[in-house]
């Protein structure tokens, strides 16, 4: 090898980034034999019927490149879902866009809406592509952070992070990772600040169906005047179980949609046709097992508060989501990351450290559970945690 490599200069933003953490916990989680209550996956598959639409596709086909805004198929059972739930009209051939997952759907809004020297806010916790993407595309990061244990967002906090060259707002409900649902009062005071900027919203709204306790999900979109202003992320992937499928959306105004599908057509250009047509089939035939997920999903919530609090965690409450945090004040006086690295190599349980979700790595006191997963599995994750903090202190 040469003793000094061709490359002086990668692109800044990656190049000093370590991996996400969602790979590193799995991966000590396979390491170690670990229940991996870290990254968030369902460990059952949604529905055969949806499978069964798309091995078909796959079969007979069609298997070339399908048009680059996606299968009219998708984009009309995106628009009826739209109108079915939140009353929202989109016209399919304009106002909704096909992309490869919700993560591409971010990529390809933050790409098409801000460019060099223009600000973004995110409100942190932040779901950890939003900075890098953002700052890929040459934007200016600012940020509001939310507090725990409440976590709520005032109008005050946002509006002074906003400038008059902010272009776009980040905004996600229900809240990976600490699980908020934003309520109405606070969606009003986000409209009011968007009203008064030269703002847009890129509302990350893939957990939609996931709002337990039967409170509704509000889309910003819906509120006075944010139909022009706001896009809406969505992803196949959380509402049916079916997350390496990578099929997500974006639904808006033909402006900002038109924008983004220039962005799109140069990240991926398009997506696989057959599961495309699967999640086509899954809108129209398959919504029941979205909204059963619901109350499965709020009954392990449950389970793992209970458990967690047996134990000496301090839940936090969790509207929405995938995940529940815990303080772990009560068990440690370790930073989040290190407790997470010796857990899962001492007690066999993979969670998230909260700090990574932060630009200063603040709060660090604050754990991140999934518990999309079978209740044995979650069952099996307490029990080892048993073990571990009862059992040895016992044994001490
Ligand atoms: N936004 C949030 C808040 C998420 O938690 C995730 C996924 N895990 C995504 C976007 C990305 O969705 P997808 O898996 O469809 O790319
Ligand atoms: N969104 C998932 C989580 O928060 C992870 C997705 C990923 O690994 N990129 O756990």
């Amino acid at each position: 090898m040469a003793a000094s490599p061709p490359y002086p200069r990668f692109n800044p933003v990656f190049a000093g980034m370590g991996t996400t953490i969602f790979t590193v916990m799995s991966a000590l989680a396979v390491e170690h034999g670990a229940v991996n209550l870290g990254q968030g996956f369902p460990d059952e598959d949604g529905p055969r019927s949806i499978r069964d639409a798309a091995a078909k596709a796959l079969v007979e086909g069609p298997n070339q490149y399908p048009p680059t805004r996606g299968r009219i198929e998708l984009r009309r059972a995106i628009a009826a879902h739209a109108k079915r739930f939140y009353d929202l009209s989109f016209n399919p051939d304009t106002e909704v866009l096909i992309t490869s997952g919700g993560t591409e759907a971010l990529t390809a809004s933050i790409m098409g809406l801000v460019g060099p020297g223009d600000e973004i806010v995110l409100i942190e916790p932040a779901y950890d592509s939003y900075g890098p993407m953002a700052a890929a595309s040459g934007a200016i990061v600012k940020t509001v952070k939310l507090s725990p244990p409440d976590w709520r967002l005032t109008e005050q906090a946002l509006a002074a992070a906003f400038t008059p060259k902010t272009r776009v707002l980040m905004l996600n409900t229900p809240l990976n990772p600490i699980g908020r649902v934003f309520d109405r009062e606070e969606l009003e005071a986000i409209a009011k600040v968007l009203r008064g900027s030269q703002a847009v919203a890129i509302c990350d709204e893939v957990y939609e169906h996931l709002v337990f306790d039967g409170r509704p999900h509000v889309p910003l979109m819906t509120l006075p005047g944010m139909a022009e202003r706001v896009v809406r992320v969505g992803s196949a992937g959380k509402m049916f179980s079916l997350t390496g499928w990578k099929i997500g959306w974006v639904t808006g105004a033909a402006p900002l949609v038109d924008v983004i599908a220039k962005a799109h057509q140069f990240i991926t250009f398009t997506t696989s046709p057959a599961l495309q047509l699967g999640i086509a089939h899954a809108l129209e035939h398959e919504m029941d097992f979205t909204l059963g997920l619901t109350e499965e999903l709020q009954a392990k919530r449950d389970l793992l508060k209970q458990g967690l609090t047996k134990l000496g965690f301090t839940a936090l409450a969790c509207e929405g989501t995938y995940f529940m945090t815990a303080d772990i004040r009560g068990l440690t006086n370790e930073p989040d990351r290190v407790f997470c690295e010796r857990l899962v190599r001492e007690a066999g349980v993979a969670l998230i450290p909260l700090s990574v979700f932060f630009e200063d790595g603040k709060p660090d006191h604050l754990v991140r559970f999934a518990f999309c997963k079978k209740q044995s599995v979650i069952e099996d994750a307490l029990a080892r945690l048993e073990r571990f903090f009862i059992k040895r202190q016992d044994a001490s």
